[in-house]
């Protein structure tokens, strides 16, 4: 018999796995494992610059085949996506039917989940950012690590940020900023004393990056090309650490399935598999299951196995919004002569009641190689006024992303409906008064201090509910003993051999990214589980 079956081959089901396997048991994963097969082998291994200026083929990629690279109408979900990334959303429509209104519930099938295209931010979190849960820094601690040192983890630990993302000793050498990052920089550093007591903390990112080669992958290249391609394997994706679980013999991946549901029985779990490409089911027997299909889809499994219609579960995402910012304090510094990268240049805490939790996490992007295009449609100027401004001043424009800090409430909510018999996800997620009031105060103060920093924020840009693509909580991990939670280990409770390893667990969310915490989570969780199962 299987040993353990894991529905997932993301971030949190990779991470799960590794323990595991390394205990000698016998793995299989599942997964849908879809991949690009447009564009993946037409992106040549180069940067940017030379790209733009050299590569005749470069319309198919940045704009796409289908034009699908220029986004016309209203915004959708995924609109975020390059065309080599648009792949991440193929086959969810009708595999993981979902009517959320507003909410942009963002699932992927991908070979690797949603970290397949990630911005690849990994602040830790604190025993503030866990406060009330199950668990706290001290049980994901060793965790941590362990991820770290397979992934890579980069950045400063001396610096300012370093009170808000305590590590291990796990840090690579950070990455070196741009122009824009090297201004911004030079200016919090000359004030930063009076930055730090308004609540302003600023340091290098926490970056899921190797500076330095890591196993097989080579060190970072500053090829700004992360949103379009991974020739350059330093930025962490699932399917690296997958490729190092395939050369077990204990270790299994079926692709192309999905699991549909489970059914316990004595002394093991019996579980339904669907070839995504039609065709009869398959039934597998383990002595344990491990759902990571992410927060939404582990939720549907749950349901949909407990033939659970109509039976709201919570659903949690943190709030998200994002400024374009001129930077004016870097205005005449050449951009040349800086190393280049499209992920997060500058990362700041915002934190001006540490009495409170209500802590936010912006992240400082150089907008550059998402193409300037996109950016002349905010502009209030006439086309061609536009494009001559921005044509002058890209190189100085930032975007400031914000995440904050969200909590359970009553209208937030997931729940599985039968519509013409087939199950569809239902989603209904809407936020208090308070909570939007909080949010829009916190903002106002963080963007008054930009301006010190040498950044003009030009617009406030709020892209939904949903939009953070940070969802957590249908499961949550608690103390209490109630349906539809799980235990610290991550027993699913009224099951025997049902564990929960992904972001559905965590019964809440702290604005600071929660992946680096769901893939610590799981190989906690996988550990455990290792350790019962190897008695
Ligand atoms: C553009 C973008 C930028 C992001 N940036 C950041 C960031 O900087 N920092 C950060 O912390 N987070 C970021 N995130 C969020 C991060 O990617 C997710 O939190 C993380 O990948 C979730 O991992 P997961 O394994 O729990 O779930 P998922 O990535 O959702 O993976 C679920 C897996 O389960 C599979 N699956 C689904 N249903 C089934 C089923 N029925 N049976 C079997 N398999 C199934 C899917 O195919 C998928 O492979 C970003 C996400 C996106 C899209």
């Amino acid at each position: 018999m299987i040993d353990v079956i894991i529905a997932g081959s993301g971030a949190s089901a990779v991470n799960a796995a590794v323990p595991l396997v390394e205990a000698g048991l016998h793995v299989v994963m599942i997964d849908a494992a879809v991949e690009d097969d447009v564009y993946k082998d037409i992106i040549p291994d180069g940067d940017f610059d030379t790209l733009r200026k050299t590569d005749e083929g470069q319309n198919r990629y940045f704009l796409g085949d289908e034009f699908e690279g220029i986004p016309l109408g209203p915004v959708r979900v995924g609109a975020q996506l390059t065309p080599p990334r648009q792949y991440l959303l193929r086959g969810v429509e009708k595999h993981l039917p979902t009517d959320a209104g507003r909410f942009q519930a963002f699932q992927s099938l991908a070979l690797g989940g949603l970290a397949a295209g990630w911005g690849a931010a990994v602040p830790p979190f604190n025993d503030r950012d866990m406060e009330g849960w199950p668990i706290g820094r001290a049980d994901l601690e060793t965790h941590y690590k362990r991820v770290a040192d397979r992934i890579g983890v980069c950045g400063d630990g001396g610096d300012d940020l370093a009170s808000h993302c305590e590590d291990g000793g796990w840090l690579l050498p950070p990455l070196s900023g741009d122009h824009n990052a090297t201004s911004i920089f030079r200016r919090y550093t000359s004030r930063s004393e009076e930055l730090r007591s308004r609540g302003l903390f600023a340091g290098s990112p926490r970056m899921a990056i190797c500076t330095r080669p890591v196993g097989e992958r080579e060190a970072f290249r500053y090829q700004d090309m992360e949103f379009w391609g991974d020739k350059n394997p330093s930025v962490y994706r699932p399917r690296y650490t997958l490729d190092e679980l395939r050369r077990h013999d204990n270790f299994e991946f079926m692709a192309g399935h999905l699991v549909r549901s489970y059914t316990e029985e004595e002394d093991s779990v019996v579980v339904e598999a669907f070839p995504c490409d039609g065709g009869g089911g398959r039934t597998l027997k383990a002595a344990r299951l491990v759902l990571c299909a992410g927060a939404i889809g582990s939720a549907r499994i749950v349901l949909r196995s407990a033939d659970a219609w109509n039976t709201p579960l919570p659903l949690v995402s943190n709030p998200y919004t994002y400024v374009p910012c001129l930077n004016f304090g870097g205005l005449g510094m050449p951009d040349r002569g800086y190393p280049r990268h499209s992920l997060t240049q500058v990362m700041l805490f915002f934190d001006p009641d540490p009495g409170k939790r209500r802590l936010i996490q912006g992240q400082i992007y150089s907008y550059r190689s998402l193409l300037t295009f996109k950016l002349m449609k905010e502009s209030p100027l006439a086309m061609t006024e536009s494009r001559r401004l921005m044509q002058a001043l890209a190189w100085y424009f930032v975007v400031l992303g914000i995440h904050h800090g969200d909590h359970p409430g009553r209208s937030k909510r997931l729940w599985l409906e039968k519509v013409d018999d087939d199950p569809v996800l239902r989603v209904k997620y809407r936020r208090t008064e308070g909570e939007t009031a909080e949010r829009r105060e916190m903002e106002a103060r963080l963007l008054r201090l930009m301006p010190k920093l040498g950044l003009l924020p030009l617009k406030r840009i709020d892209p939904g509910h949903g939009s953070s693509i940070h969802y957590a909580g249908t499961l949550p991990m608690t103390t209490k003993s109630r349906r539809y939670t799980t235990t610290r280990s991550g027993r699913l409770r009224g099951t025997r051999s049902v564990y929960i390893a992904d972001g559905s667990v965590l019964p809440d969310l702290p604005a600071k990214g929660l992946t680096f915490t769901l893939m610590a989570n799981a190989d906690r969780i996988g550990s455990h589980l290792a350790r019962s199962l190897s008695r």
